[in-house]
């Protein structure tokens, strides 16, 4: 069976917006979400959702939550010049193109109740599917019950992630809350890089594991294998 080309799809969604549809985007960190939202803020009117239970210790997940506000003020400061240097005429609308920002609750405790029994299963494995539907389960009834045209997630752009995996959840919860979910492959088309460019460019904080306190357990044994390469 051929793979399944979501960057195209998503392509095939954005040539046929005859609008700007709104867009609720899960986002797990700021900078997996810089390309993100300036790639897709072009098309759609973005609230971001920070809702991340699985982060460990809290002082990260306030960090991470932190930086994200951190970006999309930068962000709209940004879109906001650049309106008035083209004079407000071709933006009749003054909060158009603005990104929103809702920092969803903390509760490690639904994190870890879901990870029950997974707890030594490698990155990339079944706790990870499981933390991937969590989160993007929370961006749909969001989605549902704001009454937004979409729901997607940034959780695609990293090279460490299963974009089949989170494509195939987004549908599945897209028939269930009656939202359409936006195919995505944030990693194509040089996402990634372009993500560590805007990480510099806006200084961000990049987090060198992925959130949970397993990822950061490996991450601290991986470390201590190869010492020299500790950044
Ligand atoms: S490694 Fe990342 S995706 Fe997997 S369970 Fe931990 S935080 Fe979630």
């Amino acid at each position: 069976m051929n793979k399944r080309n979501y960057q195209k799809e998503l392509d095939k969604v954005i040539e046929g917006l005859t609008n700007r549809p709104s867009l609720l985007l899960h986002s797990c960190c700021a900078p997996c979400s810089s390309y993100v939202l300036t790639y897709l803020k072009q098309y759609f009117d973005i609230t971001v959702l920070y809702y991340n239970p699985n982060i460990y210790p809290p002082e990260e997940w306030g960090k991470r939550a932190a930086e994200q506000k951190r970006l999309i003020d930068a962000l709209n400061r940004k879109a906001s010049d650049e309106r008035a240097d083209r004079g407000t005429e071709d933006y009749p609308d003054a909060q158009a193109g603005m990104i929103r920002f809702i920092c969803g609750e903390y509760d490690p405790r639904i994190f870890y109740d879901m990870a029950k029994g997974l707890e030594d299963v490698p990155e990339g494995g079944e706790r990870c599917f499981k933390c991937y539907e969590l989160r993007l389960r929370e961006a749909a009834e969001y989605a549902h019950d704001g009454g937004y045209d979409y729901f997607t997630t940034t959780l695609s752009i990293s090279p460490l992630k299963n974009a089949e995996k989170i494509n195939e959840i987004g549908e599945k919860l897209s028939v269930e809350y009656g939202v359409k979910h936006l195919s995505s492959d944030f990693k194509k088309r040089n996402g990634y890089k372009i993500s560590c460019e805007l990480s510099k460019e806006y200084d961000l904080y990049r987090q060198d594991y992925c959130g949970c306190v397993y990822s950061r357990q490996e991450r601290q044994k991986r470390q201590e294998k190869t010492p020299e390469k500790r950044i």
